[in-house]
């Protein structure tokens, strides 16, 4: 039973109010066949419409089984129209890309029915209208009258107490008009069925009621219900709110795309360069950064871990400080904090530190040598001529058991086995530059062959020959003639010619002059033992070479380090054995700083590490920067697939209102647009990371053909999972908007619309 009391609804077109329905009093069985009858524009529409809970009066009452309708909500609203009405359009008003039976599940899939009851339901209400064949077609495959019959099941199937229909044969031929007169009719047997018409030869032939409109008034009412009549009141229904699944409204989506194959696929490819963009550019750095590691562990596990005085912890430190400004009035000159934009550490290479060095265990490197400081003079003999050579020194054969020696062929001579016996190193091409020539003493014009350097003798002048104490305080001596021929002065012969062996990529002599490490030992003990030395530290207040006290200028420090009185080293190489043992020494020197002043850490520095960690940097860098230029394409085709959206919400207006009408909540319209952009999102996810994927094969090719490394991009699988992420979060963000849009949309107006 349902009862309109006093109903006006009064549409406002601009300033124009137009009154569709004016104090409109009308009520209705529980079952009959009622017909509204009346010209165009006098307000049928809207009263049925106002009936089937799709429109709201603007006043007055609708009373559901004598409750009242003015505090229903829009869920109440929803569900009264998913489980009591049951609509049938003049238009037919079907999902032109659904077939019959997806249409006519669309009901019983908005409330939440399960498939299988949902296909059994389809097909009964379907067969009982008489298209059980054609259950698989779309409607466009239809003649009108079958598509009425559609419409007709659709509204039935959810078994509702009401069936509204709006001039349900306005589009039909006169035979078919029968024939579906003939089933509502039929259908209104047991419930109540309210039709609009302006033909008042079939409202009279097959209604017990018709009631007449104009201009939104009852002018007339064949069989009204009187004031004694007692009214069968509808057996109260569960009005269960409606909901729609994900996966209704997913199913849906995939279907709306599936018809719009082609869009579907250019909006997902579009929307995938971005993440082809990202995905190549993450392999391609990945794979960068893990060939340089692995060459790194290769080539560079030998290279020393070095520890000097002063360190470089930081190749790219900002050399201003923060609270610094930029461009200052002031006229205040600001000592840098750091030196050449480095930031550097000085470490304090301390006795205690040699000492704990000593308990790292021997099984982790090959070697340790220890550089020092000591004047070093040496002269050679050339006829009657003597000369000072070697001034800047030479290399020691550092980190050398001599069987590191074995990577580099013996090209004349011998290889070196006691401390007073050097070697000279070629490069490839038997080089060697002017610079070790004329240190060396000879000329730079001459030629020469292998021979001409096995056996050449130098002499080492000490401390004790090079410093002499005269009249109390100590000079150097400027004999070289005296000093070359002092019995103290140490001999050195270079007794052999050393070239890398082919194929060895990474020697570890430098080229040049090259000494054992044991002649350092010797130099340096020499000098400490010495007599100036020796002098010097017994009394630290005075400057044994000018009898004078120190002072701010000229520190015992300086003086002492000047004749290799400093015990501690100037700076000290670790030979890793390996990879792994590596790590267990920079473990081990982590831990000396442990509960230290910053001053009295020790900082090491792994120059390979340091290489490939600056290389390293630089890639993540420009990877960087190439990914944000590839995301702003990701965002652009982000705000394409929004437009999109939009534009098949405009396209799908009329699915709105059907979808609407036959009881679904505007969460269930967004639900069934954010799907549908969060398959397009997900889909051009999986063709991006399939795109690279598959640009990768040759990309590879073309990387190994001039680098000979094999395999260098590969993709990140769980990179490859965020960037699907990514494109299906963006996309489903760029529909939000246009799905509001469609959720909020007027369900009667979006059924006007074409
Ligand atoms: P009928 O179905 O009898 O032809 P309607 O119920 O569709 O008539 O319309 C009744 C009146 O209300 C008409 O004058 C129509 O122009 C007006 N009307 C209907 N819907 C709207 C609307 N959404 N906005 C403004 N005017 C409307
Ligand atoms: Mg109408």
């Amino acid at each position: 039973m349902l009862e309109l009391k006093k109903v006006t609804k009064v549409y406002e077109v601009g300033e124009q109010q137009i009154m569709a329905l004016n104090n409109v009093d009308i009520t209705f069985r529980k079952n009959e066949f009622v017909s509204i009858l009346g010209p165009s524009g006098c307000g049928k529409t809207t009263l049925l419409n106002i009936v089937g809970g799709l429109d709201k009066y603007s006043s007055g009452d609708l009373l559901i089984n004598g409750v009242s309708t003015k505090m229903f909500k829009d869920s109440d609203w929803d569900s009264y129209r998913n489980t009591t009405i049951g609509f049938v359009f003049q238009n037919y008003n079907l999902i032109s890309h659904l077939s019959l039976l997806d249409n006519v599940e669309m009901a019983l899939a908005l409330s939440g029915v399960s498939v299988k009851e949902r296909v059994n339901r389809a097909t009964k209400a379907l067969d009982s209208v008489g298209l059980i064949d054609h259950i698989n077609k779309k409607p466009n495959q239809l003649s009108g009258g079958q598509m009425q019959r559609v419409a007709i099941a659709r509204a039935l199937v959810n078994d509702p107490d009401v069936l509204l229909a709006d001039e349900p044969t306005g589009a039909l031929d006169s035979k078919t008009s029968v024939q579906i007169m003939d089933l509502i009719k039929e259908i209104s047997k047991d419930r109540l069925v309210i039709m609009v018409t302006h033909n008042s030869k079939i409202a009279e032939v097959y209604s017990d009621r018709v009631i007449n409109l104009l201009d939104g008034k009852v002018i007339n009412d064949s069989n009204q219900v009187n004031h004694d009549e007692v009214l069968e009141v509808q057996a109260k229904k569960d009005m269960k709110k409606t909901k729609m699944s994900y996966i209704a409204a997913l199913k849906s989506s995939f279907k709306n795309l599936f018809t719009k194959k082609g869009r579907t696929l250019i909006t997902a490819l579009a929307g995938s360069i971005g993440i082809i963009g990202i995905s190549l550019i993450l392999s391609l750095s990945n794979g960068t950064n893990a060939e340089i590691n692995r060459t790194q562990e290769e080539a560079f596990s030998n290279f020393p871990i070095t520890i000097s005085r002063m360190t470089i912890t930081d190749f790219f430190s900002n050399t201003a400080n923060d609270d610094l400004t930029s461009y200052p009035d002031s006229d205040a000159v600001i000592t840098e904090s750091n030196d050449g934009g480095f930031a550097t550490h000085y470490n304090n290479i301390s006795t205690d530190f040699v000492e704990y060095l000593r308990g790292l265990n021997s099984s982790t490197y090959s070697e340790i040598s220890y550089q020092y400081n000591f004047p070093l003079h040496i002269y050679n003999k050339n006829g009657n001529i003597y000369k000072e050579v070697l001034e800047n020194g030479f290399s020691y054969t550092s980190g050398t058991k001599t069987d590191n020696l074995s990577s580099y062929d013996l090209l004349e001579g011998e290889y070196p086995e006691s401390e007073d016996e050097l070697v000279l190193v070629v490069d490839q091409y038997n080089q060697i530059s002017r610079y070790t020539l004329s240190d060396l003493g000879l000329s730079v014009s001459g030629s020469y062959t292998l021979s001409d350097f096995v056996g050449l003798t130098y002499k080492i002048a000490t401390n004790n020959v090079y410093f002499k104490q005269v009249d109390g305080v100590y000079t150097e001596n400027t004999n070289l003639e005296e000093m070359y021929n002092n019995n103290e002065s140490l001999d050195l012969e270079i007794v052999g010619v050393l070239r890398i062996k082919e194929g060895v990529e990474n020697g570890n002599l430098n080229e040049g002059i090259n000494a054992l490490p044991s002649l350092q030992t010797k130099l340096h003990d020499n000098a400490l033992a010495s007599n100036i030395v020796i002098a010097q530290n017994a009394d630290k207040t005075i400057n044994v070479f000018t009898n004078e006290a120190f002072n701010d200028q000229l520190t015992f420090d300086e003086i002492n380090n000047a004749i290799g009185g400093d015990e501690s080293p100037v700076s000290i190489n670790i030979y890793p054995k390996d990879v792994d043992t590596k790590k267990d020494i920079k473990d081990y020197l982590n831990a000396y700083n442990i509960g230290k002043a910053e001053a009295d850490k020790v900082i090491y520095s792994d120059m390979s590490e340091s290489f490939t960690g600056m290389i390293t940097k630089i890639i993540n860098t420009i990877a960087l920067v190439l990914s944000a230029l590839a995301g702003i394409s990701l965002v652009v085709s982000s705000i394409m697939i929004g437009i999109i959206t939009y534009v098949s919400v405009i396209e799908r207006t009329k699915e709105i209102g059907i979808m609407r009408s036959l009881g679904a909540r505007k969460k269930d319209i967004s639900r069934i647009f954010n799907a549908e952009t969060l398959i397009i999102g997900l889909t051009s996810g999986l063709l991006g990371v399939i795109t690279c994927l598959i640009l990768i094969i040759p990309a590879n090719m073309i990387i190994e053909h001039f680098t000979k490394v094999n395999g260098l991009m590969k993709l990140n699988p769980l990179h490859a999972l965020i960037l699907i992420a990514l494109s299906s979060g963006l996309t489903l963000l760029s529909g939000i908007i246009p799905s509001r849009i469609a959720a909020k949309k007027d369900p009667v107006i979006a059924l006007r619309t074409e």
